[in-house]
Formats: C-alpha cells, sequence, structure tokens
C-alpha cells in the first residue's frame, strides 16, 4: 500500500457532522481506500450514508453503538469478514457527544454520561479492533495510516497547557474533562502499540459548524476535512502519541 493513502479505513459516528464528512472525503479521495467503513447508530435512518452507498461500491455501512458491548463484537466480526488477513489500516474514534454544563449546572450524570461516550467507549472500541489493526500493521514497516492507525477525534478545549493560558472553563465541563482523558488514552495506547507500529494520535477537528459545534462556529466542513485528510495522510513515526490540528500543527498537551 502505497504510503498516504490506506487500503481500509473504519469511521465513527458517521451519520452526521464530521464523521460524515470524512466518509465523504475519503471516498472523493484519488485514489479512495479500497473499503471506507462508515459506521453509526441506526444504518436504516441514515439516509446520506445509503445514498452515497449507491455511488461508491467501496463503502460498507455497518452498524455500531460505541456505548453496546454486542454492537462493538458484531460491528468487529464484520469488519474481519470485509477486511479478511490483510486487516484494518485506520480506525478513526469520531463519535462523541457534549452537554452545556458550567460549574453551577454541572451533575454527576452529566460527567458520566459524557466520560462513558467520548473516554471509556473509544478505548472500548480501540480494544475490540486491535486484532485488525495488528494483522495490517504486520504487513508494512513505515508507520502511518497506511499501515496501521488509531486516531482519537479530541479538542483543544482538552489542552491543559491551552487552558493554563486562558484560563476560561466555559460551558463545557464535562466535554473538556472527557476528552482531556481521551488524550490520555491516546498517549497510553501510543505507549503500548509502539512494538505493533500502530500509530496512535489525538486529532484537533476546529470549532467547525455542525449539529455539535453550532452556527457560531467560525470552520465549515468542506474547509477541514480536506485538512484532516491531509494531515492523516502524512502522518508517520514521529507523530506517533502526538497531539496534531486539522493543519498539522502541534497542539500542547
Ligand atoms: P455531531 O454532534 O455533529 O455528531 C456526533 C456523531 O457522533 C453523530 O454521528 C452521533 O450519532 C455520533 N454518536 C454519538 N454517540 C454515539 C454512540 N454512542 N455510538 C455511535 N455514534 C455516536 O458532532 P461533530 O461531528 O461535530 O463531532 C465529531 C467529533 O469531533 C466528536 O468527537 C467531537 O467531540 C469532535 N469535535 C467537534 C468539534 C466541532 O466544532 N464540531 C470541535 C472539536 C472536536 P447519532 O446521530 O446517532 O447521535
Amino acid at each position: 500500500m502505497a504510503l498516504g493513502t490506506c487500503r481500509a479505513v473504519l469511521v465513527t459516528g458517521c451519520n452526521r457532522g464530521i464523521g460524515l464528512g470524512l466518509v465523504r472525503g475519503f471516498l472523493a479521495r484519488s485514489p479512495s481506500p479500497d473499503l471506507v467503513i462508515a459506521t453509526c447508530r441506526h444504518p436504516d435512518q441514515a439516509q446520506e450514508l445509503q445514498h452515497l452507498k449507491k455511488q461508491h461500491q467501496n463503502l460498507r455501512v455497518l452498524q455500531l453503538d460505541i456505548l453496546c458491548e454486542n454492537s462493538i463484537k458484531k460491528a468487529t466480526q464484520e469488519t474481519e469478514a470485509l477486511v479478511g488477513e490483510q486487516g484494518l489500516n485506520c480506525l478513526i474514534n469520531n463519535a462523541g457527544i457534549n452537554r452545556i454544563a458550567t460549574l453551577d449546572s454541572v451533575t454527576a450524570q452529566d460527567m458520566l454520561a459524557l466520560y462513558e461516550t467520548n473516554t471509556v467507549a473509544q478505548l472500548m472500541v480501540s480494544k475490540a479492533f486491535l486484532p485488525l489493526l495488528r494483522k495490517a500493521a504486520y504487513q508494512d514497516v513505515v508507520m502511518g495510516i497506511h499501515r496501521a492507525a488509531i486516531i482519537n477525534v479530541s479538542s483543544q478545549s482538552a489542552s491543559m497547557q491551552l487552558f493554563s493560558q486562558n484560563k476560561k472553563s466555559e460551558e463545557v465541563y464535562p466535554y473538556r474533562i472527557a476528552k482531556t482523558a481521551l488524550n490520555m488514552i491516546t498517549c497510553c495506547l501510543a505507549a503500548d502499540l509502539i512494538s505493533d507500529g500502530i500509530l496512535c494520535m489525538s486529532l484537533e477537528p476546529g470549532w467547525v459548524k455542525t449539529d455539535m459545534g453550532g452556527s457560531k462556529a467560525p470552520l465549515q466542513l468542506k474547509e477541514i476535512i480536506p485538512g484532516i485528510l491531509n494531515v492523516l495522510a502524512n502522518v508517520r513515526e514521529k507523530d506517533h502519541g502526538a497531539f496534531l490540528n486539522w493543519k498539522g500543527e502541534v497542539v500542547p498537551w
């Protein structure tokens, strides 16, 4: 597989927002991956994915609720059947949730809900797909998404260093804390998976207009998606364990 391109990529949370944008971007790329595996909670209701499926033979749509153990297991088995002995090259942990919560309004329930989806589930999904990523990793020596990679979609709001400069917690208490913990997952995975040659990194997609980003976001999907795809195409061993933004710049932890 040529550097910068990947044979099989799987993205979580693809029925809307950045996940759908990434799927569209991968399908439009030349060359496009042999397999773009778009996962979402309700494939039957994901009209845009179903429409794309009619146009692109390399697109597969699988059901995956990242909070559901059985769903993760089934999606892993279905992916294994699709990728075979060549394995899965790139897992993009994109699915996520947000809840507005200030110091005054935040509840234990908010904290746990965001930790469960934005942190715990990302680790469980990564663990489940690890055997398929390892299969792919054995087939090359240069690190990158052409070989094997786990990309955790994080957020600039998770950066402890940027926070210490701004000192403004805003209204996203549970979100930024869960994403900071996700960044630690990236660091731990990077330490554990270096010997397998599986590249692990956190990615800040930019503040972008989606259901989550809202209408005040300064960026649009059409700006950030090509940026993210270029960043992914160029990540190598030096980026293992890094936190990069959609322009390829290092985000401080
Ligand atoms: P959206 O709210 O537009 O989309 C979120 C996606 O995650 C949806 O497809 C949603 O599916 C899916 N999802 C949520 N929970 C689950 C679950 N349990 N299982 C499977 N899928 C689930 O968000 P964005 O596209 O904006 O965000 C994508 C990622 O980017 C997130 O991780 C977010 O934190 C991150 N991010 C976004 C920024 C922005 O400005 N937009 C900024 C920084 C980071 P469903 O429709 O079924 O709910």
